[in-house]
């Protein structure tokens, strides 16, 4: 006997093909009815049997889209019978409120791309294929509801062929938002710059091999890219972005090219492959497939596979490899998107663009993951991965979290969710600024997003810290290493006291000082700073994270006097400034985690010149990873731990273990295994004198994949159970998330 049912779906199921997976599931299971969007999501009200009813149930919940994010499913029994016909899809309700998500743009799906490059494909090589599971959508999109209406593809008239395909319910492409085909898309062009001559895709063989500069209009912003085996393209890319140092991120033209290139995890290739595609770190394997320009004797870089129908083409004609694939911007400054812009800034640099003229409404920059312990982590995130809210068992409605200076992401509340940005960039500049400015007036407009609550960093010279107060409504400040402690809270739902460790390069400390080696105990509304390293000093401030002779000499000078100090640096062109600074020791203090990987490097041998955050601990990692020492300083763990990490007795071992010659690789192996075993001992002492077992590790300092993987086994050695990011970074791009947390919970024993 059947009854009438109304099942209620909510989720990111907006424009990935959900309405047209239910019309065949209910044809399947011969339910009749009708699905339809609400302001909630999607319904379906439908006559069937329980056991049909049932069948749907599972069905929705096991095999849903591919881009599709389900959350709860409900079901409502009616009272009154309806005779349904047949099953049919309604049209949206444009009515709408308070369940606005859109789907982060995805990368080409399995399907369309061998439809691309089937020669008997009416869509073979178009450069904007794409379906209900793939295609740009957040990048596109100016307002809600998402329909092709509000996005860039409004001024593209559908063909006739394409509208029939939009239109209809058994199509894998009806109501793809994006849909178009050679005859009615977006036109791509190939021009010179700056002479604006016109080029055929065919062209791009012998530009590319030549060692010529492209430009291409990805989904989020230009990029700029050239063969990544060309060291003297690599390196006047190198030189435009000033950039000495960092490693390249390089697109990768299939899979199998990149197990050739590097060792690649299953959970990497999930990565790789997944609709999200992310740029992925990999380590190198065989490091003579591409220019030594990409890496800089990095052992790891970014890798990714081409995310949309364009990319696959570049490929398809330059036939080669490995490009390497960079946003096309200088270093610091937002991503451009305006054909105008990108010639006044690229031009100097590129030789030809490809350009397109479906325009990019949201700018979003590449997001970039890493495998830790086989756990995907992202350290960047943007493309794929935002706008999708984080779910929360914290009611934050209503706030605006502003994030940090560096690697600045801002978070908005609505319910239980929090809408993390995707990453926006250093503060400070004129440019970035205003993306972020940009940025949150999209969201806000996009996602019905308001707030009367601004949460910031303590930092009184961040950007975000004088946007709060210029806002005009209540704001509150949080101390940045208790934002990094609730955002790693905030992704597993704790709401209770946990230990934190939180090792990074800088935030500012409630007593004015520099913080970044901590361990505090602390929830969403209170910390307590228990315990942190060493505190030493930052010689000349700021200078000091660029040049790390300045923090080797504030180390060595706790423990050698200045004849000693003479001998060893006394030819160092800064010697006599940075003693003379020590000497009268007004620089700022810190506890810096991150300054003190500098030191280490800086004492080794390995670095001199610092040129992007996180390159010390980086060289540090990978010099340790060539030695498996189990070795400790055990002279130092024998030294008391009460509220001080003994960390400059940790480098004094560090550097006699070098004056007696012993391998540097030692070393940082040996250095690293002390570190973790120092704040885990630490952390058992809190412990005890707590009865506190969860820990959770933030900051930037745990992409170091040893140090989390020795803290992790350590702590669960210990009887801990250890908690990490996955969803947020751990770096300063997730601290937005533990701003919003610690507001809202602040702001709820205010009101
Ligand atoms: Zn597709
Ligand atoms: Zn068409
Ligand atoms: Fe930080």
């Amino acid at each position: 006997m059947a009854s009438h049912y109304q099942i209620c779906i909510t989720g990111i199921i907006q424009g990935v093909g959900f309405r047209p997976f239910i019309w065949s599931l209910a044809r399947q299971y011969n339910v009749t009815g009708t699905v339809y969007n609400n302001s909630d999501g999607v319904v379906i009200d439908c006559s069937c049997t329980a056991a049909q009813l049932s069948d749907l149930v599972q069905a929705i919940k096991n095999n849903g889209p591919p881009a599709a994010v389900i959350g709860d499913v409900t079901v409502h029994t009616r009272p009154e019978p309806v005779f349904f016909p047949d099953f049919t899809i309604s049209p949206s309700l444009r009515h709408y409120s308070a369940s606005i998500y859109i789907s982060p743009d995805l990368a080409l799906c399995a399907t369309c791309y061998t439809e691309m490059f089937d020669p008997d494909h009416r869509r073979y090589l178009h450069p904007f294929i794409n379906c209900t599971a793939c295609g740009p959508r957040y990048s596109i999109i100016k307002d809600t509801p998402y329909d092709r209406a509000v996005t860039s593809m409004a001024s593209f008239a559908l063909c006739k062929a394409c509208e029939d395909e939009y239109l209809d319910p058994a199509d894998r492409r009806f109501h793809a938002e994006p849909i178009s085909c050679l005859g009615c898309g977006p036109r791509c062009s190939i021009t010179s710059l700056p002479d604006d001559r016109l080029y055929h895709f065919a062209d791009c063989l012998t530009l590319v091999r030549n060692g010529k500069i492209a430009c291409i209009k990805g989904i989020g912003g230009y990029q700029i890219s050239c063969d990544a085996a060309n060291g003297a393209a690599v390196e006047r890319v190198r030189q435009f972005k000033n950039r000495p140092d960092k490693p390249f991120a390089i697109m990768a033209r299939s899979l199998t090219d990149i197990h050739a290139l590097c060792h690649v995890s299953r959970e990497e290739e999930a990565s790789l492959l997944s609709p999200a595609g992310p740029i992925v770190l990999l380590r190198l394997q065989d490091p003579a497939l591409v220019s030594a320009a990409i890496s800089r004797g990095n052992k790891r870089i970014g890798v990714m596979l081409p995310t949309t129908p364009l990319h696959h083409l570049f490929f398809h004609y330059c036939a080669l490899p490995f490009l390497l694939m960079t946003s096309g911007n200088r270093g610091g400054e937002p991503l451009i998107t305006s054909r105008k812009k990108m010639v006044e800034n690229l031009g100097p640099l590129v030789d030809f663009c490809i350009d397109h003229d479906r325009d990019i409404h949201n700018p979003i920059d590449d997001s970039v993951v890493m495998v830790q312990s086989r756990q995907v982590r992202v350290i960047r995130r943007g493309r794929g991965y935002a706008p999708t809210p984080i779910p929360l068992n914290v009611q934050v409605h209503g706030i605006l979290a502003l994030g940090g200076q560096q690697k600045n992401t801002f978070a908005i509340g609505r319910g239980c969710e929090a809408f993390v940005s995707h990453h926006i960039g250093t503060l400070g500049y004129l440019e970035t600024n205003e993306f972020l400015h940009e940025s949150i007036a999209a969201y806000r407009a996009l996602f019905q997003l308001d707030y009367d609550y601004v949460v910031h960093d303590l930092h009184p010279d961040y950007v975000t810290t004088q946007i709060a107060s210029s806002l005009g409504i209540k704001h509150i400040g949080v101390q940045h290493h208790h934002a990094h402690h609730a955002s790693c809270m905030a992704e597993h739902q704790l709401t209770e006291q946990c230990i934190g460790i939180i090792l990074d390069g800088s935030g500012y400390g409630d007593d004015g000082t520099i913080w970044g080696g901590e361990i505090i105990v602390a929830d969403m509304v209170e910390y307590d700073r228990v315990c942190h390293f060493e505190t030493v000093a930052m010689v000349g401030g700021e200078k000091a994270v660029k040049q790390p002779f300045r923090m080797a000499m504030a180390y060595l000078h706790h423990f050698l006097d200045e004849e000693e100090l003479r001998t060893l640096y006394g030819e160092h062109d800064d010697f006599n400034l940075i003693h003379g600074l020590l000497q009268n020791d007004k620089s700022v203090m810190t506890s810096s985690c991150g300054r003190l990987f500098d030191t280490v490097a800086f004492l080794l041998g390995l670095i001199d010149r610092i040129s992007f955050e996180g390159q010390a601990a980086i060289l540090v990692e990978q010099c340790a990873e060539e030695s498996s020492s189990e070795e400790v300083y055990g002279r130092v763990l024998q030294v008391g731990i009460d509220r001080v990490i003994p960390t400059v007795s940790l480098v004094r071992e560090v550097f006699r273990d070098w004056q007696q010659g012993r391998k540097p690789a030692q070393i940082c192996r040996i250095f690293l295994n002390t570190l973790s075993r120092l704040l885990v001992s630490a952390v058992v002492k809190i412990g005890g004198a707590t009865s506190l077992s969860k820990v959770v590790l933030s900051g930037g300092v745990f992409q170091n994949s040893i140090l989390t993987a020795d803290c992790q086994t350590l702590l669960s050695q210990a009887g801990f159970t250890c908690y990490t990011h996955s969803k947020v970074p751990c770096n300063d791009g997730g601290i937005a998330l533990g701003q919003l947390c610690i507001g809202a919970m602040q702001r709820g024993l205010i009101e």
